[in-house]
């Protein structure tokens, strides 16, 4: 694995040309902001080794790949009961769609879509205040990155916040089926927050490790989720964690993975290790586009493919 380096250093070298591909997201005014023209990659292995490449230690917003973390927070309040509130199966809609929701009754088709990533964030408040919650949240993102310095990012949460406009008629409609528990706002206060995670490549390949390593973070030793979960949230992630362009990503990656609007994405190569890239540019269904063809590159010069090599 001596040239797993050299592998990311040739994925960086050759997508330079390409810098700027995409467009940034624009419907969060504070994500608008974000220079397009950069890049970062990093690898952390279940040998405990990390490595990196470009904008790999610059924080940049997760957005949805908080999601694999709150859905992990939430099984483990309540265990295989969150099922009962959202479904396992891919969308085949946008990320923040709204038709498929009414239709099916408030009940979203999986955990990753903004409507069924609501409902999980309003288990983990259960019994909290959003303050609390949010709180939780943070705690564990640092628990599992072993990285006490990762933060949120105020100005991004206010900036969804003020034009959130979608995730709020989600959260409305769900609330109208029972699927929350509690007011449209507190859930929100902690959604958008937990959407404003800010961390860089390296911090956050760190913090997917013990999705790689059977539920146990390698570099620490910390037993985070049994290896049956940890298997469990891999597959969520196969098969819906790149919106309707999941298949896609399976189809060319490979790999399970979590994207977000901000630009990163989250790859777990089961028993190998845990991959991080970000680039803000997006392609047509909301997923870093020079991020998934990163990925295809690492993929295939690896052959850690789930599919094989
Ligand atoms: N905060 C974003 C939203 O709710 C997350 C979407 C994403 O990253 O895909 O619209």
């Amino acid at each position: 694995m001596s040239d797993l380096q050299a592998i990311l250093d040739s994925i960086h070298t050759e997508l330079l040309p390409r810098l700027g591909e995409g467009k940034v997201a624009d419907y969060i005014p504070e994500l608008a902001k974000v220079d397009p023209n950069q890049f970062g990659m990093a690898i952390a292995t279940v040998d405990g080794n990390v490595r990196s490449v470009g904008d790999a230690d610059i924080p940049f917003s997760i957005q949805s790949i908080s999601k694999v973390f709150m859905l992990t927070l939430a099984l483990g309040k309540v265990g295989e009961s969150l099922w009962k509130r959202v479904g396992r199966e891919p969308s085949g809609t946008a990320f923040n769609s709204i038709v498929q929701l009414e239709r099916e009754e408030g009940i979203p088709r999986n955990p990753f879509i903004n409507a069924g990533a609501i409902a999980v964030s309003d288990i983990v408040l259960s019994g909290h205040a959003p303050r609390e919650a949010i709180g939780e949240l943070l705690r564990f993102v640092r628990y599992v990155a072993d990285d006490e310095s990762i933060t949120i990012d105020d100005k991004v949460a206010r900036s969804e916040t003020q034009t959130g406009f979608r995730n709020i008629a989600l959260a409305n409609f769900m609330r109208a089926y029972g699927n929350l528990d509690h007011p449209v706002e507190h859930v929100l206060g902690v959604y958008f927050h937990q959407c404003a995670l800010s961390m860089t490549c390296e911090q956050l390949a760190k913090a997917g490790l013990y999705l790689a390593a059977r539920g146990t973070n390698p570099i620490t030793g910390h037993s985070v989720v049994s290896p049956k979960r940890a298997r469990r949230i891999n597959a969520l992630m196969l098969t819906c964690g790149h919106y309707d362009g999941s298949g896609d990503f399976a189809y060319h990656v490979g790999l399970p993975g979590k994207s977000g609007v901000g630009g990163g994405i989250l790859a777990v190569a089961p028993g190998i290790g845990s991959i991080a890239v970000w680039s803000p540019g997006l392609n047509k269904v909301g997923n870093s586009q020079l991020g998934a063809v990163a990925l295809e590159m690492l993929a295939a010069r690896t052959g850690w493919s789930v599919f094989g090599d």
